[in-house]
């Protein structure tokens, strides 16, 4: 049987990784991960449907108008709307000021925070905006 002790330390050892000061922070670091995904995903399925292009191509015809093309390019397409809802999640959720002591996010030009009163202008308080040089890095597939 397990200790006491040990079953609270473990507890506590979860609710520091999921805890709330850290929740803002884990999600937008989540969305970048599954933008990433998305973006290889949308490579591989790109080259598939080069493939399946380059395969469907007779000198008589051209391309052969083959059904697997369209449904390539509709994966393709709900790939990209994904990748955009995503962008447009991270860009609302950094657009935002992220409290140092609760993990809340207030809204750009808040002084204190709405939930616990901190003061956001405080030194050290990190303050998450959207910055155009990320979103920069976010646009690529926008081509
Ligand atoms: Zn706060």
């Amino acid at each position: 049987m397990k200790s006491l002790e040990e079953f609270i330390s473990r507890a506590k050892g979860a609710v520091d990784v999921i805890g709330e000061k850290a929740g803002q922070f884990v999600d937008v670091s989540r969305l970048n991960v599954k933008l990433l995904e998305v973006k290889s995903q949308i490579k591989s399925e790109l080259e598939e449907l080069g493939k399946i292009a380059y395969e469907s191509y007779n000198e008589e015809q051209g391309i052969e108008n083959k059904p697997e093309i369209s449904a390539q390019i509709k994966c393709l397409k709900a790939l990209y709307e994904k990748s955009e809802k995503i962008r447009l999640q991270i860009a609302f959720m950094k657009n935002k000021i992220l409290c140092k002591t609760c993990g809340f996010n207030n809204e750009v030009g808040s002084l204190y925070c709405a939930k616990c009163g901190e003061n956001l202008k405080k030194e050290g308080a990190p303050i998450i905006k959207k910055s155009e040089h990320e979103e920069d890095d976010f646009v690529e597939f926008d081509d």
